[in-house]
């Protein structure tokens, strides 16, 4: 028991200790610790208990005590930074920049450090100038990592894949998924600009950086699908079974239609059927059902739903067999109830990031909250009250 208690004590020290080695270099710090302010170690104490602003204070006095000491002036410019003083992070970080007793790894400290305080002020012209020059220093990872960020903001995606590849170079990490999601954005700024030859060149480069990027099948049919060529238009589509089964959620409306302009609807019955049963498929379920209601008519409608229901009775698959029932008969009561129901079920849907929790009605390949990319599941969530 006593040794259990005294861990608990331990573990906010250790914390804090971690915190400020991160920052401080402490081995020099000791050695230097004789020629120290006391105000040094105030600002210290107050860092310890969380007291950020009463530290900056002590901190500047005793930076006004002794000017050489530059793990003072990062200590404090990393401080202003964190709480926010962007303004006299860069003051203090430029002014180190000016001293000409600098060596050359204290100049790149320095350097590292204002980038990271435009960067955080939103001053990306000049946080990408000086990030620019760090990427062939030993901040070069820190420097590409923050370049990515900086290019994924503006939308330059031919710069986020060339940076993209060379943090893979450099951490032999990966970044495919990302990259081919570059490519995807890259593609619709090529449609957006009429240009649909460099368009489809950008996602079928997307596919060969990662065979899995459902993106740009779903891109590729669209384009197809609006040039009217809707054998091709489906073949795109088809892949996304092949790639991952719940994304076909969100083209099962489209493949739908196109099975309709080839007057194939009875061969798009079938596989959106055959689709539904394998998988479990909600939206697709309802592309199903309507199709099936307008073209074989309430009963067949009315079957299929009974099926479904039977096998899992959600409020949804319920509202489908309530609507095969009413369909045709005037309004009336029943419609009112299913009004309900289909109200309830579009006002408690959404999207779901699965790394930050953001929620959203509408799907989105890169979190606008975590700036993660496929991160939100095809699948909508649903409010369980
Ligand atoms: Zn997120």
């Amino acid at each position: 028991m006593d040794f259990e208690y005294w861990w608990l004590l331990a573990l906010p020290l250790f914390f804090v200790l971690g915190w400020i080695a991160a920052r401080v270099d402490l081995g020099r710090l000791l050695s230097e610790t004789s020629t120290l302010p006391a105000s040094y170690f105030r600002g210290l104490n107050f860092l310890i208990s969380e007291q950020p602003d009463k530290a900056i204070e002590a901190f500047s006095e005793a930076l006004k005590a002794d000017n050489n000491t530059l793990e003072l002036h990062y200590a404090l410019g990393s401080l202003f930074r964190r709480t926010g003083e962007m303004d006299r992070a860069i003051r203090l970080h430029q002014g180190l920049l000016e001293r000409e007793s600098l060596d050359e790894t204290q100049r790149l400290m320095a350097l590292a450090e204002l980038a990271q305080d435009y960067l955080k002020a939103g001053l990306l012209d000049r946080a990408e100038e000086l990030f620019v020059k760090l990427t062939d220093t030993r901040y070069a990872q820190s420097a590409l990592r923050a370049l990515l960020e900086i290019y994924v903001h503006e939308k330059e995606w031919m710069q986020a894949v060339g940076i993209a590849q060379r943090l893979e170079t450099l951490t032999g990490q990966p970044l495919g998924m990302e990259i081919a999601q570059f490519y995807c954005e890259l593609a619709h700024q090529k449609i957006l600009l009429g240009d649909n030859a460099e368009a489809a060149s950008s996602l079928q480069t997307a596919l060969s950086e990662n065979r899995n990027n459902i993106r740009a099948n779903i891109m590729l049919g669209d384009m197809a699908a609006n040039n009217k060529n809707h054998a091709q238009a489906l073949q795109y589509w088809r892949e996304i079974e092949l790639q991952t089964p719940a994304y076909i959620e969100l083209v099962a409306e489209r493949m739908m239609q196109s099975w309709r302009a080839l007057k194939l609807t009875d061969e798009g019955l079938r596989w959106l059927h055959e689709a539904v049963r394998k998988y479990p498929l909600e939206e697709t379920a309802q592309v199903l059902f309507d199709a099936t209601l307008d073209l074989k008519g309430p009963e067949a409608a009315y079957r299929m739903a009974h099926d479904e229901a039977d096998l899992s009775p959600t409020l949804a698959a319920l509202d489908r067999l309530l609507q095969a029932k009413v369909s045709g008969m005037p309004d009336g009561d029943l419609r009112l109830v299913m009004d309900a129901i289909k109200q309830h079920l579009e006002r408690t849907a959404f999207y779901r990031c699965t790394t930050c929790g953001y929620t959203a009605r509408q799907f989105h390949w890169h979190c606008p909250s975590c700036g993660e990319w496929e991160t939100l599941p095809p699948k909508y969530e649903r409010e369980s009250k």
